[in-house]
């Protein structure tokens, strides 16, 4: 038997009878939620003021040996506390071995080997949940796993446990401990797992959801192994230099909320009739991400003088990202073609599934920015999009 093998059933044996609804074991050793640490700074260049550790064992996770030998195992209270609230949902609703997590950030966070992100205590790397060909739970041993759920590395004997990896991405997000932003995944996995969703009857709005956050970009590694997930700045630590570095969705309510209200205090500057007022505020804007702006700053790329339009310009490609290129595209068909077109190259790749209409639309040169001249760059971008999306009106029939 594996070390895993043994240590879950070691584990179990502990927690014994006490797992029920009302299960509090995985409670000991739980950080504190008002623990004092601040993450500061971008996933790839920040770091991580008094952050609090994954325990090496729960009763419902472990921590693979490789991570515990250099104690990557720091992280901010919020994404301790999720991931260990998931994992112990997780195993209660589907009894077997444990959620098994890899790197999260060395002490005091900045750079690890390996990764580019991990700086700040919002990353985690965690191996998939892992069952035999039977059914058998079985451990997760980071085994690499194809398009057919079945284990590359070990051909013939495990498979994805789709129930289990599923209730995890269910379980964050819906964390009342953290809110995710990442979920980078292999696609292949992605559809499967958002097919078992579909199959269960998860409501619509989750899949959506779960869609929207699982991706692999372009300079990410396969992630066929393992997932990588994020968790979004909380807003005390928003305000004290935490910075996203991606996708603020808006059901995130938290920090949605505080970029909301940090727009709403931009706006009379960002609306205003002096050029100099409008320029400052979008520069705040593009510095603090405040991604919610789109719209007003949007206005500026009409603005009657040419500096007011550039500033506009780079600010909304400065504060465009996963969760509102589709905004980006929409006001795109309003604009003069060369902006729309600049416009577009930027948002397209960003919006995913959400870019549908726009390809199509390049595609079919019925899109206002191609429909007297095509654009070979565009539509290679177009492509890209259709292709690999193309599955997604299966799961979502109502539309991304
Ligand atoms: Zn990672």
């Amino acid at each position: 038997m594996s070390t895993l093998g043994l240590t879950a059933l070691v584990t179990m044996a502990t927690v014994g009878l006490s797992l029920g609804p009302s299960d509090t074991s995985n409670n000991v050793n739980m950080p504190p939620a008002n623990a004092k640490s601040v993450s500061i700074g971008h996933p790839y260049y920040g770091k991580l003021v008094g952050g609090v550790q994954l325990p090496v064992e729960g009763p419902y996770h472990t921590i693979q040996r490789s991570t515990r030998a250099r104690r990557w195992t720091w992280a901010t209270p919020y994404l301790v506390r999720s991931l260990m609230v998931a994992a112990r949902d997780v195993g209660l609703a589907h009894a077997g071995e444990p959620f098994v997590v890899g790197n999260l950030s060395k002490k005091g966070g900045g750079d690890i080997k390996m990764s580019r992100s991990h700086n700040t205590g919002r990353d985690v790397d965690y191996a998939y949940w892992t069952e035999t060909l039977q059914g058998e739970s079985a451990p997760s041993a980071y085994h690499r796993f194809g398009d057919n759920g079945r284990s590359l590395d070990a051909p013939g004997r495990y498979r994805l446990d789709l129930a289990r990896n599923w209730a995890f991405v269910r379980a964050m997000l819906n964390s009342p401990e953290a809110e995710l932003q990442y979920l980078i995944t292999s696609p292949g996995i992605e559809k499967q797992l958002l097919r078992h969703a579909q199959a269960i009857g998860e409501p619509a709005y989750l899949i959506h959801r779960a869609e929207r956050m699982m991706m692999l970009p372009s300079w990410a590694k396969p992630h066929d192994n393992h997932v990588h997930l994020r968790v979004l700045c909380s807003p005390e630590d928003w305000h004290a230099g935490c910075r996203n570095g991606g996708p603020v969705w808006p059901w995130a309510v938290q920090m949605y909320g505080a970029l909301e209200a940090e727009r709403k205090k931009l706006s009379p500057a960002l609306h205003s009739d002096d050029p100099k007022a409008r320029i400052a505020a979008m520069k705040v804007v593009a510095s603090r991400r405040v991604d919610t702006a789109v719209m007003d700053v949007a206005e500026s790329l009409a603005h009657e003088q040419a500096s007011v339009r550039r500033a506009a310009l780079n600010t909304i490609k400065a504060i465009t990202t996963e969760a509102n290129a589709h905004t980006v595209l929409k006001v795109a068909r309003l604009l003069n073609i060369q902006i729309a077109k600049r416009l577009i190259a930027h948002a397209l790749p960003l919006a995913g599934a959400q870019g549908l209409d726009t390809a199509r639309a390049i595609c079919d040169r019925s899109h206002p920015a191609v429909s007297e001249r095509r654009d070979a760059d565009l539509e290679r971008k177009a492509q890209r999009i259709l292709s690999q999306y193309d599955w997604i009106s299966a799961i979502l029939p109502g539309g991304p």
